[in-house]
C-alpha cells in the first residue's frame, strides 16, 4: 500500500454545522437540518450540484448554526469530517427541513473561512489519508511497529472478543463481523466508536484524536467498557439473544444505512397496534376496489419501514387521508320543492329570475335522480348574493356546503394535487374539500372562476374541466391519491363577476345565470328584511335597542355606498351596530351600579368628542387630551351637567333611551361625512361635459366625459388611461362632428365653420387612474364635443351609452341592465340608449322603468336631440319614444 498516493478531498468545502450527533469517518449518520445556512447549503449545493464532488461536504460537530442567517457564526469546532451526502430528503412538516444521510470519509481541519453566507465555505486541510483500503485487519502483522502496533493489536483483539459475545444472527452483528474482517486496523477505532454505545462527547474525543495512536488510546477504553458491561449482564442474568441485541444500540444519529430498526419492544408493540388499527380502518372505509388494493400495498410497505424514515410519515399521511375520505358516505337528499321555494324566498329578497331557475334545477333533480345536469354559474357584481344563494341551495337539499375560492389559483396542482414523489406533496382542493365535509355529495361552490390564473405550473382551468364534466368526473384522479374518486354525486355551483375571463371550454360546461345589481328600493328592502336583523343578531342587539328608519337606510345607500350589491351597505350597518353596542353596554353598567341619572334633564348638551368611537376610547382618560365639539350624539340629546364626570367615570354615563334611533345626524357621527354626493347635476354646469354609462365587473358606473378647447393646431389630446378602442371612438366622434359641423351649426373658438381650425381639443375621462376601454362611450363623446363646439349645456339629468359609426349610426352595446341601474343610483332621469338595445329594458325592475325616461336612438341626430334641452339645432325637432312606453 502506497500511503503517499491517497484520495484527496477538495480543498474548499461547504460546511454543515451540527450540534447533535458526530460523524466519524467510515460511519453513516442521518442529520436533520432546518437552520438557514444549512438549508442553503442543501438547496444551493447538494440539490443543484451534479458532480460527485458537489456531494462532498464538511460536517463540523458541536457547533450550532445560528437561527438567522444574519447572526454571526459561532466559533467552529476545529476538526470536522468530510462526508458524502448519499441521500437528501426534504419535508415541509412540521416545518421545512431536510434530512441528510452522510457517510464520513476523513478528518479535516478548517484553515480559513472563505464566506459565511448563504452557507459557510471554508478552506480545509485533509488530516487522514483516504485510501482504498487494501490491508484487512486480519491479514498479517500490523504495518506499524512499536507502541502503535501494540495498541492496534490490542484493539483488534478486544473487537474480536466483543464479537464473540454477540449473537451472529442479528444483522448488525453480522455486519460488524464483516467490517472487522475487511477493514484495515487504522480504520477500526472510528468505525467501532460509531457502532458501540458511546456518547457524543466520547465520539468527539475520537474525532479530535488526529494521530492514530491517540485514536486507539481513546477508543480502546470504550470498547473494553462495552465488553465489561456485557460480561456483567451475562453474569447477573442469563441473557438471551434478545437482550444481546441491545448491545449494539442503534440510535438516532449514529447508524449505518439499511439498519435502522427500533429495538424498543414497547414501541414496536405500539407501532403494531397502530398499523393494525389502520388496517381495520382501511377495510372499514368502504373504498373502491382499486383504492383498497393501493392502500393495502402501501400498508404492507409501511409495516416494513422504520418509523424514523421520512417516507414513513408520507405513507402514513397518505393512508390516513385515504381512510378519512368519504368513499361511500353521503347525506340523504331531502328535497321538497315547496319548502325549497319558501327557504329561498325567506333567505333572499328579489332575484326572481335566479330563484326561478334554481327551483327548476332542483325540481328536475327531484324528478330524475340522475345527477347529470348543467353546472350553474352565477355571474354578477360582488355582494349581490351569489355565494349566499349557493349556501341556500345546500340547505334546501340538506347537503353539506363547501366553498372553494379559486381567485388567484394559477397552479393546476391546486385543483388536482401534487404527485407523491414531490416534496411537500398534498391533495388538491377538491379532495381536501371532500375530506373536510366528510360526505361524497356536498354542494361545492367554486367561487370566482373568472379569476383563475395561468402559470408555468399548468392551467388550473383545464384541471377544472375534468372536475366539472359529468361524463368524466365519476373517475376524477387526484395526483396525490393516484386512484380515481367518484365526484359525480357532488353538486358544483360556480360564481364569477364576468364571463369575459372564464376560459371558453369551462364556460361551455356551465349554464350562466346573470345576477344583476339591485335598485335603491330593492336594497332598502334587503336591508330591512335581512341585513339589519343579521347585523343586530351578530352584535348581540335587539330591535328594541336599535332602530334604523327607512329614510336613514336610503341615505346610507345613496351617500355612503355606491355599489351594485349590498356588501358595503352591510358593513355600514355593522359600524352602526358597533357604535350602538357601546352605548347599550354602558347603559347596562349604569343600571347595574345604579348610578344616579341627571336630575335636571333640560340642561346643557354634553360636549363629547365628535365620533362615538373616540368617545369609547377616551372614556377614563384625561379630558384635556381630547378635542371637544358640541355635537349631540345619536340624535337623542345626551344630557349631563358635568362633562368631566361623564367622560372620566364611565360608570356614571347616562343610559340611553331605548331604542336608539339612528337619524341623519347620528349617521354622520358614526359614519363620518357622506362619501358620495349626487354630483351629476353639479358637474354639468359648463359646456363640454356629458355623462356616459360604463360597465365594469363590479357593476355599472356613471362616467363623466369632459372636453375643453384652446388655441392650437387642430390636435386632439386624450387623457384618463384610455384603451385603443376608446381612442378610436374619440377620433370617430371628431370626424363625424367636423363632417356635420354645418348642419349642427358647430363652430371653432372664433366662430369659424371648422371646429378644429386653429383649435386644440382636450378630452378627459375621470377617474384618471382607472383604465377604460370599449366602444360604448362613443355617443357620450359626440354629445360632449357637440356641447363644447356649440357652447350649449347638456341636460344635467341625462346619461347615455352607445357605439357610433362614422356615418353617425348608433350601434348596440352590452351591460345595459347594470348601466341603467347605475344611472338610476346616480339620480339620472333620462337615459339615451341604442335602439337595438330596447329589448334589454324588459329585464329591468318595474320601478326603475317607471322612474327613468328612456330614449332609444338609431343615429346621432336623435342622441343630440335628446341630450340637450329643447333639442339641438339642425336635428329633427322631435324625439319620441312611443313604442317604448307602450312596450314598458
Ligand atoms: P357575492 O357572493 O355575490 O359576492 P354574497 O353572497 O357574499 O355576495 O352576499 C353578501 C351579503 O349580502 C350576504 O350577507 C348576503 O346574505 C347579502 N345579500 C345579498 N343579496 C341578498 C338578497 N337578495 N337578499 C338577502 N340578502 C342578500
Amino acid at each position: 500500500m502506497d500511503s503517499g498516493r491517497g484520495i484527496q478531498i477538495p480543498s474548499r468545502l461547504p460546511l454543515l454545522l451540527t450540534h447533535e450527533g458526530v460523524l466519524l469517518p467510515g460511519s453513516t449518520v442521518r442529520f436533520s437540518v432546518d437552520s438557514p445556512r444549512n438549508m442553503h447549503l442543501v438547496s444551493q449545493r447538494l440539490l443543484k450540484g451534479t458532480s460527485l464532488k458537489s456531494t462532498i461536504i464538511g460536517v463540523i460537530p458541536n457547533t450550532r448554526d445560528p437561527e438567522h442567517d444574519t447572526d454571526d457564526l459561532p466559533t467552529l469546532h476545529k476538526i470536522g469530517t468530510a462526508g458524502i451526502a448519499v441521500q437528501v430528503v426534504g419535508s415541509n412538516w412540521p416545518k421545512p427541513h431536510y434530512t441528510l444521510l452522510i457517510t464520513g470519509l476523513c478528518r479535516f481541519s478548517v484553515s480559513g473561512l472563505l464566506k459565511e453566507r448563504p452557507f459557510v465555505l471554508a478552506e480545509v486541510q485533509q488530516l487522514d489519508k483516504l485510501e482504498q483500503y487494501t490491508t484487512p485487519a486480519t491479514e498479517g502483522v500490523p504495518a506499524e511497529e512499536g507502541e502503535l502496533g501494540e495498541l492496534s493489536h490490542q484493539f483488534y483483539q478486544a473487537a474480536v472478543q466483543l464479537l464473540g459475545m454477540l449473537d451472529m444472527s442479528v444483522p448488525v452483528v453480522a455486519k460488524f463481523r464483516r467490517l472487522l474482517d475487511s477493514l484495515p486496523r487504522e480504520a477500526l477505532p472510528d468505525v467501532l466508536a460509531s457502532m458501540i454505545r458511546t456518547s457524543n462527547k466520547e465520539k468527539l474525543q475520537v474525532l479530535d484524536a488526529v494521530t492514530l495512536e491517540e485514536r486507539f488510546k481513546k477508543a480502546l477504553p470504550m470498547l473494553t467498557r462495552q465488553i465489561e458491561g456485557l460480561k456483567l449482564i451475562k453474569k447477573s442474568r442469563k441473557i438471551g439473544p434478545d437482550n444481546e441485541k441491545r448491545v449494539l444500540s442503534v440510535r438516532k444519529g449514529g447508524v449505518f444505512p439499511g439498519r435502522q430498526f427500533n429495538l424498543d419492544e414497547e414501541d414496536e408493540d405500539e407501532d403494531g397496534d397502530d398499523t393494525a388499527a389502520l388496517e381495520k380502518k382501511i377495510h372499514g372505509a368502504k373504498m373502491s376496489e382499486a383504492a383498497l388494493r393501493v392502500c393495502l400495498k402501501e400498508l404492507k410497505r409501511l409495516k416494513k419501514m422504520p418509523q424514523s424514515m421520512p417516507e414513513y410519515a408520507l405513507t402514513r399521511n397518505y393512508l390516513d387521508l385515504m381512510v378519512e375520505l368519504p368513499w361511500s358516505k353521503s347525506t340523504k337528499d331531502c328535497l321538497d320543492i315547496r319548502a325549497a321555494r319558501t327557504l329561498l324566498d325567506n333567505d333572499h329578497y328579489a332575484m326572481d329570475k335566479l330563484k326561478r331557475r334554481v327551483l327548476e334545477y332542483l325540481a328536475v333533480r327531484q324528478l330524475k335522480t340522475s345527477l347529470k345536469g348543467p353546472i350553474l354559474c352565477f355571474v354578477g357584481p360582488p355582494g349581490v348574493g351569489k355565494t349566499s344563494v349557493g349556501r341556500s341551495i345546500a340547505r334546501t337539499l340538506g347537503r353539506e356546503f363547501h366553498r372553494i375560492a379559486l381567485g388567484g389559483v394559477c397552479d393546476q396542482s391546486d385543483i388536482r394535487g401534487h404527485r407523491r414523489t414531490y416534496v411537500g406533496s398534498m391533495p388538491g382542493r377538491i379532495i381536501n374539500g371532500l375530506k373536510t365535509v366528510a360526505v361524497n355529495n356536498p354542494v361545492f361552490l367554486l367561487d370566482e372562476v373568472d379569476k383563475l390564473g395561468k402559470s408555468l405550473q399548468g392551467d388550473p382551468a383545464a384541471a377544472l374541466l375534468e372536475v366539472l364534466d359529468p361524463e368524466q368526473n365519476h373517475s376524477f384522479t387526484d395526483h396525490y391519491l393516484n386512484v380515481a374518486f367518484d365526484l359525480s354525486q357532488v353538486l358544483f355551483i360556480a360564481t364569477a363577476n364576468t364571463t369575459a375571463t372564464i376560459p371558453p371550454a369551462l364556460l361551455d360546461r356551465m349554464e350562466v345565470l346573470q345576477v344583476p345589481g339591485y335598485t335603491q328600493e330593492e336594497k332598502v328592502e334587503i336591508a330591512h328584511r335581512h341585513l339589519i336583523p343579521n347585523q343586530l343578531e351578530q352584535h348581540g342587539l335587539t330591535p328594541q335597542q336599535l332602530h334604523i328608519p327607512q329614510d336613514t337606510t336610503q341615505h346610507i345607500i345613496s351617500s355612503y355606498t355606491r355599489e351594485a350589491g349590498v356588501r358595503s351597505l352591510e358593513r355600514k350597518f355593522g359600524a352602526i351596530c358597533r357604535a350602538v353596542a357601546v352605548k347599550v353596554a354602558e347603559g347596562h353598567r349604569v343600571t347595574k351600579t345604579e348610578a344616579s341619572t341627571p336630575e335636571d334633564p333640560t340642561q346643557q348638551e354634553v360636549y363629547i368628542n365628535s365620533t362615538p368611537y373616540s368617545l369609547l376610547t377616551v372614556q377614563g382618560m384625561s379630558v384635556n387630551s381630547i378635542s371637544l365639539y358640541k355635537i349631540p350624539i345619536f340624535g337623542t340629546r345626551c344630557t349631563n351637567t358635568d362633562i368631566t364626570s361623564s367622560m372620566c367615570y364611565p360608570d356614571k354615563a347616562v343610559p340611553p333611551e331605548l331604542p336608539i334611533v339612528i337619524d341623519h345626524v347620528a349617521l354622520k357621527d358614526i359614519l363620518g361625512p357622506p362619501l358620495f354626493e349626487m354630483e351629476v347635476s353639479e358637474r354639468l354646469t359648463l359646456p363640454g361635459v356629458a355623462v356616459g354609462l360604463a360597465w365594469t365587473p363590479l357593476g355599472g358606473e356613471i362616467l363623466f366625459v369632459e372636453a375643453s378647447r384652446m388655441e392650437g393646431e387642430g390636435q386632439l389630446t386624450l387623457t384618463g388611461q384610455l384603451g385603443d378602442v376608446m381612442k378610436e371612438s374619440a377620433h370617430l366622434a371628431i370626424s363625424w362632428l367636423r363632417a356635420n359641423a354645418k348642419t349642427y351649426q358647430l363652430t371653432n373658438m372664433v366662430g369659424g365653420p371648422d371646429p378644429l381650425e386653429a383649435t386644440d381639443i382636450h378630452l378627459h375621462f375621470p377617474a384618471g387612474a382607472v383604465t377604460k376601454d370599449g366602444p360604448s362611450a362613443g355617443v357620450t363623446i359626440v354629445t360632449c364635443l357637440a356641447s363644447l363646439f356649440s357652447g350649449r349645456l347638456v341636460r344635467s339629468d341625462v346619461a347615455m351609452t352607445g357605439e357610433i359609426t362614422l356615418r353617425g349610426l348608433v350601434l348596440p352595446v352590452g351591460g345595459i341592465k347594470d348601466k341603467v341601474l347605475a344611472a338610476h343610483r346616480a339620480g339620472v332621469k333620462r337615459v339615451i340608449l341604442p335602439k337595438r338595445n330596447e329589448k334589454d329594458l324588459e329585464e329591468l325592475p318595474a320601478n326603475v322603468r317607471a322612474n327613468l325616461d328612456f330614449v332609444t336612438a338609431a343615429n346621432l341626430d336623435q342622441v343630440l336631440n335628446a341630450a340637450f334641452d329643447g333639442g339641438f339645432p339642425g336635428t329633427a325637432s322631435t324625439h319620441t319614444h312611443p313604442q317604448l312606453s307602450s312596450k314598458l
